[in-house]
């Protein structure tokens, strides 16, 4: 068990305390995120990719607006996930709506014209697919298998996934997400984070929290431990010193000695950091501490990994 685990939620405007989860703003997430890729890309070698991942991000953003209010799960069984201390939309099992379906079929004819000449293939093909073997591709992201044939059909899928995630966790809000006994996956979903952000909330500066890739709820965890496996000793951190960086520093790799896991912790008080378009912008420190021996805990699922 955690040193966080007996932290009450405490919202932001009752008291001084930090919150201990953040929910999405469902309004803002994704529009600002894909304004990051487009800045990140400016000057970078893997320019024509991270502008298609902001096309990707806004459409999210838009798929996202007009999606119509999620039916979520009964007050009853909300009540039963926060006293057992289980995440209240579990990705491996809530019963997604079929609607998602409908934001990745938005989302692929709102980046077909961004998209370079393989990918259009490979959303052609998706558009293709019938709604069972579209599910069946979904399982394999919800549940972190994200290799094999297809795979690069797979950050699609993703994108649309992280639409109804996201609409799940902003409806929910802080006051129906509990703070689980394992420190290490997202409390609303229980997916696992794509990295850490330390960011200034309300008074306090420095505070770190873990980002889901799935869901974007945010969970707080005390600096400088492994999230992977709770390690305090033997924690340290790379960053790149030259290259692609517009900020050096802005973006470390946490790496544990006890686990042999790195995840990327990314400093919002120097710059508009984020966790999931930073972390596309820095592949070389991924290879950097790949090649040192470290394993990355969890995945950025717009990635094609080995593509
Ligand atoms: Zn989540
Ligand atoms: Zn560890």
């Amino acid at each position: 068990m955690s040193a966080t685990t007996q932290t009450p939620i405490i919202p932001i405007k009752s008291s001084s305390e930090p919150p201990h989860v953040i929910t999405p703003d469902a309004a803002t997430v994704f529009a600002t995120r894909a304004e990051r890729f487009d800045q990140l890309a400016a000057g970078h070698t893997l320019s024509d990719w991270l502008h298609f991942l902001a096309a990707i991000t806004r459409a999210q953003h838009q798929a996202l607006q007009v999606l119509p209010p999620l039916a979520l799960p009964a007050a009853a069984t909300l009540a039963l996930a926060r006293e057992h201390r289980m995440p209240p939309l579990p990705a491996q099992s809530w019963p997604r709506d079929p609607l998602w379906r409908k934001s990745l079929l938005q989302i692929i004819t709102g980046i077909s014209d961004a998209a370079p000449e393989q990918a259009r293939q490979d959303l052609a093909r998706l558009a293709g697919y019938d709604a069972e073997r579209i599910e069946a591709l979904a399982e394999r992201v919800l549940h972190t298998e994200l290799y094999g044939d297809d795979a690069a059909l797979l950050p699609y899928v993703a994108a649309a996934l992280q639409v109804l995630w996201t609409a799940g966790a902003a409806r929910l809000g802080v006051a129906e997400i509990a703070a689980l006994d394992v420190p290490g996956v997202c409390p609303c979903c229980g997916f696992l984070p794509v990295a850490s952000v330390v960011r200034r909330v309300g008074e306090t500066s420095n505070l770190r929290y873990l980002h889901c890739a799935l869901c974007n709820t945010e969970w707080n965890l005390v600096r400088v431990k492994c999230s992977s496996c709770d390690a305090t000793e033997g924690i340290s951190y790379r960053h790149l010193e030259s290259g692609d960086i517009k900020m050096v520093g802005a973006v470390r790799a946490e790496t544990c000695e006890a686990c042999k896991s790195y995840l990327k912790i990314v400093y919002t008080e120097k710059g508009p950091v984020d966790p999931v378009a930073d972390d596309l912008a820095t592949l070389a420190l991924d290879i950097l501490v790949d090649e040192a021996g470290y394993a990355r805990s969890g995945p950025n699922l717009l990635l094609v990994p080995g593509g």
